[in-house]
């Protein structure tokens, strides 16, 4: 039985006219990691200042740990904040920057130097920057910046860790390995991180609760597998980025969209919302022009217009007879990538089954 450790319920926080949150209910299991993705303007940052206590919502509530914390200041409330720039202190040192907040929280400081060494040193080491506890932290890396803010927040021994998109200021490359040092951290810590970012392949590789936040509400709360492969609206599919979308409308005929209808499979998502058709990247075949097409399958014709290699992956571009451009995405691990001819008239082919049609 997983707890849970923050509940919002119906929480509205307008800026005038606009309502950066309206009327967001939202459920938060503790020891886990908490992925929530939303674009930009979606009202991410706004909902961690709620949490935090930065924000006071205009209506709705807030319960953490059993308690109800909508007027609770921030440094009462048990919960820490790692800033999108990290906010680090640029004169102290690693060390330094770590011990502030335990000194200077304004719940049970830590006064006693060698406790406050102890800790600091224990946490320096959890986050993996043993060695450059005495380094100012303007001479050290972006990824050790960034050890360096979650230490300081780990240190004071939060119930939740709130991270405002915490690794859009890394590079690529570093931003990867970050992301299986997060997880680990978290593991050794066992509170719950609260990760927000506009990256659906990082939130779905590091949740294991993937939250979406669509015009300030939360509009889906799954685990990452079933997320990617229920999204449960059109809006939802858009963000995962990995659908192809046709607008349209379904009756018992199947669905009516711009190519013609396409027979109906077994997935139907719940009614409501915007209807809709969508079919991954990663299950569809690209045949000859011509070629056999099963019972089962839905075919549409496409001319190809390029390639993209991504390490173990191969995207491939085909424009549609209404212009519009179709994506297939082959793991080299299963197949071969397709060997398509600039210009070439292909069949892209997909099982019914297979496709989530939206009503
Ligand atoms: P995100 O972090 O998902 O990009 P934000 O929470 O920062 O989104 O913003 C949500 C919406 O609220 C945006 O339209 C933004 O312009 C607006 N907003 C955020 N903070 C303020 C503010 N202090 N004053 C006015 N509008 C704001
Ligand atoms: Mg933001």
């Amino acid at each position: 039985m997983t707890s849970t450790v923050l509940t919002l319920s119906k929480v509205t926080r307008a800026y005038g006219t606009l309502k950066a949150l309206d009327g967001l209910d939202l459920a938060v299991p503790d020891n886990a990691y908490v992925s929530l993705l939303g674009p930009s303007g979606s009202g991410k940052t706004t909902l961690l200042r709620v949490i935090a206590g930065f924000e006071t919502p205009d209506a709705g509530t807030v319960t953490f740990k059993g308690r109800r914390v909508e007027t609770v200041p921030p440094h009462r409330r048990d919960i820490g904040f790692v800033f999108q720039n990290f906010a680090l202190f640029p004169h102290l040192s690693v060390a330094r920057n770590v011990a502030f907040g335990l000194e200077n929280r304004e719940v049970n400081p830590v006064t006693d130097p060698k406790v406050v060494e102890a800790k600091v040193r224990d946490m320096i080491a959890l986050v993996g920057l043993k060695g450059l506890e005495d380094r100012g932290v303007t001479q050290i890396s972006g990824g050790q910046r960034q050890r360096v803010a979650l230490a300081r927040t780990l240190v004071t021994e939060p119930s939740l860790v709130l991270l405002d998109e915490p690794l859009g200021a890394l590079d690529a490359n570093l931003r990867g390995r970050m992301r299986g040092e997060l997880r680990a951290i978290r593991e050794r810590c066992g509170v719950t991180f609260l990760h927000v970012t506009g990256s659906e392949t990082e939130a779905l590789a590091m949740g294991d609760t993937v939250l979406v936040l669509d015009q300030g509400r939360i509009v889906q709360a799954d685990r990452a597998d079933a997320l990617y492969n229920r999204p449960n609206s059109v809006a939802v599919a858009r963000f995962l980025n990995c659908y192809n979308l046709f607008d349209g409308s379904v009756s018992d005929a199947g669905f009516k969209g711009p190519l013609g209808t396409f027979p109906l499979g077994a997935h139907r998502a719940p009614a409501g919302g915007r209807p809709g058709y969508a079919i991954r990247y990663d299950r569809i075949d690209v045949r000859p022009e011509g070629a056999g097409v099963a019972a089962d399958e839905v075919a549409i014709p496409g001319t190809f217009i390029a390639d993209e290699y991504s390490g173990a992956a191969v995207n491939s571009f085909f424009s549609l007879e209404d212009g519009r451009v179709f994506e297939v995405e082959s793991h080299l691990s299963q197949h071969e990538a397709p060997d398509c001819t600039p210009h070439g008239r292909y069949a892209l082919v997909w099982k019914r089954d297979d496709a989530l049609v939206f009503a």
